[in-house]
């Protein structure tokens, strides 16, 4: 428009039309950037909704048309509890007056641009039908564009909506990774470890994992043992351990330290239990808990009070 502006004929109004939301935080900026261009030499038109709307008077440079129609009664109060279904009645009852406005203003003056507040989701399909530019405005702070615009993929990644039911940080993930196998008495030691830490916890079981056992065999956990943990802890036979370990719940891993465990708590910010079993795992012990200290190291070893001081730990 500005180009327009600047190309055009001295004599040449060259026109926008500026739709606000009738909220102050929406206005306030709406009518800053109306006076800002009326200062370079734009006609600028403003559309109100009746619910609202400024005194005109006030602003004797612009010109002013009224929805009357958008089915909001004078007293409304625009709120935290209500603003949704507020906003939702004003975008359904001013569409149609919103196009007719448009339409009048067009009979009489060409529009170079409209800027429409985005929260009037109707505006976008209207200006297109009349071939008209648009730009939205809208300000905010940078960091809640940021915010919004990382959504989706939040979303796609299964961060968001939040689900998990846990207090952040107060599970325990356990896990041993794709080779290791534990004796069954391991296997029942870790089971009263886990219980007697009295914290919630996954555990990814591989079947066939526990010595002398097959994929098909059940898990030799003690008897009574889903009653005592109950809802506290949970059982699996394979996790998707990168997607759990960036949950907001969980605030420890339980690791046999296989490389790739060992980079994926660390890029989730997750400290560790140790419990080496073979080949590097042992090595990698040593940084975790006495080099980068992000960790602690089971000292005694598959024992049932030592896990369960540990995990509290
Ligand atoms: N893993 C998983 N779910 C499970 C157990 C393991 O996704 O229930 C993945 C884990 O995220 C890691 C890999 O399997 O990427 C195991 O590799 P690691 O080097 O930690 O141990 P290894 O299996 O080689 O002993």
């Amino acid at each position: 428009a500005a180009k327009v502006l600047k190309q055009g004929a001295m004599q040449k109004v060259v026109r926008l039309v500026l739709f606000p939301l009738p909220l102050q935080g929406h206005v306030t900026p709406m009518f800053h950037l109306a006076t800002l261009l009326h200062g370079k030499g734009f006609a600028v038109n403003i559309i109100q909704t009746r619910y609202r709307s400024l005194d005109p008077t006030l602003f004797p440079h612009f010109t002013f048309h009224i929805l009357d129609d958008d089915g909001l009664p004078d007293n409304a109060t625009f709120g935290a509890s209500n603003h949704t279904t507020i906003l939702a009645t004003l975008n359904t009852n001013c569409s149609e007056p919103f196009r007719s406005c448009i339409t009048q203003i067009l009979s009489k003056d060409p529009i170079a641009c409209l800027i429409t507040d985005p929260m009037w989701s109707f505006t976008h399909s209207i200006a297109t039908s009349f071939s008209l530019p648009r730009i939205k405005l809208r300000c905010a702070s940078m960091s809640s564009f940021y915010v919004y615009h990382s959504l989706p993929f939040l979303r796609e990644k299964g961060y968001y909506p939040l689900q998990d039911t846990q207090p952040p940080k107060s599970v325990l993930y356990v896990s041993f990774g794709s080779m290791v196998e534990v004796t069954k008495a391991d296997f029942v030691e870790i089971a009263y470890g886990l219980a007697n830490s009295k914290q919630p916890f996954i555990w990814a079981v591989r079947r066939g994992s526990i010595e002398g056992s097959n994929e098909t065999d059940p898990l030799p956990l003690p008897e009574g043992y889903s009653n005592t943990i109950g809802q506290r802890g949970n059982i699996v036979n394979w996790a998707p351990q990168q997607q759990v370990l960036a949950r907001p719940a969980v605030g420890g891993f339980l690791t046999h330290c296989g490389w790739n465990s060992i980079m994926e708590s660390i890029s989730e910010g997750v400290p560790m239990l140790c419990l080496p079993f073979f080949a590097d795992q042992n090595i990698i012990t040593r940084h975790v808990s006495d080099n980068w200290r992000i960790g602690m190291e089971l000292d005694k070893g598959i024992e049932r009070g030592e896990i369960a001081k540990a995990v509290r730990k």
